[in-house]
């Protein structure tokens, strides 16, 4: 094309791109998913300005917020349209091709190391995928604030932009055109998409309408010419419905001289139902309609279900609906950005409309592994986002839903018959549990117990709820993970505190001289081996009326001991001595203590001081 400008793939997206390209993937659907999601995610972005800004919408069909399909058999083209928001020519030299998203060497170096390709819409990089199934895609769209271009390339290192002049206006939107490789020929039939959109995007908030094809019988006058019958006649696109009435009267009138023949006629068909899963009565929503929805949520469409999920609608002053999931993993980069890029990962919506996938106000940092969405009647709908971001309601949201997310973590654990927390429960009980719920708790443990911690340390309010999901290994809990409450009920007669030791290892805490007494009079110590625990314990001083005490420093005391007095006065030339002799720099104080059975003496940290692990640990900063 004359007026085309050509420009070169930025080199990881090249990179990517042949990868794609060459992959020996099977599951090649993922492309029409992407496609979609991207559709969606353009008329959201439409309809949010247009909450501000009606104009923005404009008229006629530019007006109808939709997705639509249509196959050409022969010319093997797949297209794609939406009326979103378009791309202007900058946006389609930008997104397609020139600047590398974050994710893209991301992805990359999770498909070395056999990371599954369906993850691709995780990584920002989802239009790519387009390249398992073409082999040359044209983009045809029209932004607002531009005229309308096309982006074309048959991902082979360069891509060209042209302002489009021969091809139908689009009003506002973009279409993507798929010329199918022949290999992926099936994704031409009209069963395939339609198989494919209740598969993958059946929660899409829009409608999705193929240009389908219908057999009817149409009743011609008898004595008409053969030929005429193979002719295929298109009904109008305007009013997607289909056209199938013929009055009664007048077919009984003419029957003797029609005869019946086939017709193929192509309507809008609408392929997906809208619900909005939110809405529905908890009740009315199987466990499976949650999985599913949960994997189109966050476009991971493995086979592994979420932990737990909390569906509810909260009312009063401040209504709203939501639905919670803890994920069945921890995002890649959970903790390494935790202290500066961490958002929230909850959609919101204001009266079913998308406004925001970034906004961290919806919960605090340590719970931002969680997924879902807040659907609120109470929030203002015509505002601008920094606006909302000030809402007074936002503050009672955020405290609801850290009380329901808290709450729903507590029932995993309450149903997993491995935990102490079942231990009452009869027979009958346990054996009515699923399953499937055993051991899950250690699972979640596993991948977000640091999340808790970090709760602990940030949310002085939700302290105790948190302190109850907390788990460790101790001296009594033989190779699986104690709950505090189960070291409660396990505590010795007259026992007051909670005893701990930190460490970097249990191995090495296991054959700590501090653990000497305490193993021998039986008392239980947790070890707690995770750098973070040291900041942990600074902030969770007490729980159910116990004060929690390092083993390994000053204060721990085991129970009365008579004889203590007397030893103390006996050998006070000793200490008195030899606190001289290592003189006020180096130690506080020298002691006669009860804590040690075999070894002669030990160093102990003074009560407000740092531990000799937590020296380490700020020597090497670690966290
Ligand atoms: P992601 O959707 O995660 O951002 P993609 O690779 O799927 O990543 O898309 C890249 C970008 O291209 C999108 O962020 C968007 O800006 C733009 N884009 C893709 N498809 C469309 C579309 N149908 N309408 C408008 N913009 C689009
Ligand atoms: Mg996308």
């Amino acid at each position: 094309r004359s007026n085309a400008e050509k420009f070169e793939f930025q080199a990881e997206v090249s990179r990517l791109l042949d990868i794609i390209i060459n992959s020996l993937y099977s599951n090649k659907d993922i492309f029409l998913r992407e496609l979609i999601s991207n559709a969606s995610d353009a008329l959201d972005k439409i309809r949010f300005l247009s909450l501000t800004n009606k104009d923005i919408l404009g008229e006629g069909d530019n007006t109808k917020l939709e997705i639509l399909m249509k196959l050409d058999k022969e010319k093997k083209i797949l297209s794609i349209r939406d009326r979103g928001i378009g791309m202007t020519k900058e946006d389609l030299i930008k997104n397609l091709g020139t600047i590398a998203k974050s994710g893209t060497s991301a992805f990359m170096e999770k498909m070395q190391t056999g990371g599954d390709l369906s993850l691709i819409g995780q990584f920002g990089v989802g239009f790519y995928s387009v390249y398992l199934v073409a082999d040359y895609v044209e983009v045809i769209s029209k932004h607002n604030d531009d005229k309308q271009y096309v982006w074309e390339s048959k991902a082979d290192g360069a891509f060209a932009i042209s302002e489009d002049t021969w091809n139908e206006p689009l009003g506002r939107g973009t279409e993507i055109r798929l010329h199918l490789r022949d290999e992926a020929k099936e994704y031409l039939e009209e069963d395939k998409l339609k198989d494919l959109v209740k598969k993958y995007s059946e929660f899409i908030n829009f409608p999705i309408y193929l240009w389908a094809s219908k057999e009817v019988d149409v009743e011609v006058p008898s004595d008409e010419k053969e030929s005429s019958d193979e002719e295929t006649s298109e009904t109008s696109s305007e009013d997607k419905e289909t056209e199938e009435e013929e009055t009664e009267e007048e077919d009984a009138e003419k029957k003797p001289k029609k005869k019946t023949v086939k017709e193929t006629t192509y309507n809008w068909e609408v392929l997906n139902d809208m619900k909005a899963i939110w809405l529905r009565n908890p009740k009315e929503v199987t466990d499976q309609e949650y999985s599913k929805f949960y994997h189109s949520l966050v476009k991971d469409f493995s086979d592994e279900n979420p932990f737990a999920w909390s569906h509810f609608t909260a009312e009063g002053d401040v209504e709203f609906k939501a639905l919670l999931f803890v994920p069945p993993k921890a995002p890649h980069d959970l903790y390494e950005s935790y202290y500066n890029t961490r958002k929230s990962n909850l959609k919101l919506y204001v009266r079913r409309v998308f406004i925001s996938d970034e906004f961290d106000e919806l919960l605090p940092k340590y719970l931002s592994f969680l997924r879902g969405l807040v659907d609120s009647d109470t929030l203002p709908l015509n505002v601008s986002r920094e606006m909302l971001q000030q809402h007074n309601s936002l503050k009672t949201i955020k405290k609801k839903l850290i009380r329901k997310a808290l709450d729903m973590i507590r029932r995993i654990a309450d149903e997993d018959p491995d935990e102490f927390s079942n231990k009452d429960k009869t027979d009958t009980e346990k054996e009515s549990e699923n399953d499937e719920k055993k051991g899950q708790y250690a699972k979640f443990w596993n991948e977000f117990g640091k999340s808790i911690k970090l709760g602990i340390i940030e949310d002085a309010h939700n302290r105790n709820r948190l302190a109850k999901l907390l788990r460790f290994e101790s001296t009594k809990s033989e190779g699986k993970l104690a709950s505090l409450d189960q070291y409660i009920s396990r505590m010795k007669p007259g026992q007051k505190d909670i005893f701990y030791i930190t460490g970097t290892s249990k191995e090495q805490l296991e054959k700590s001289p501090f653990l000497e007494r305490l193993t021998k009079k039986d008392y239980e110590v947790i070890f707690f081996t995770d750098p973070v625990d040291e900041y942990l314990m600074q902030y969770l001083m007490d729980y159910e009326d116990k004060k929690f005490q390092n083993v390994s420093k000053e204060g721990l005391k085991l129970g009365k001991d008579s004889k203590l007095k007397e030893l103390k006065e006996s050998f006070k030339e000793l200490t008195d001595w030899w606190k001289n002799a290592l003189s006020s720099e180096n130690v506080d104080s020298v002691k006669i203590s009860n804590r040690l059975d075999n070894t002669p003496c030990v160093v102990v940290t003074s009560k407000y001081g740092w531990s000799a692990n937590m020296e380490k640990i700020m020597q090497s900063q670690t966290l």
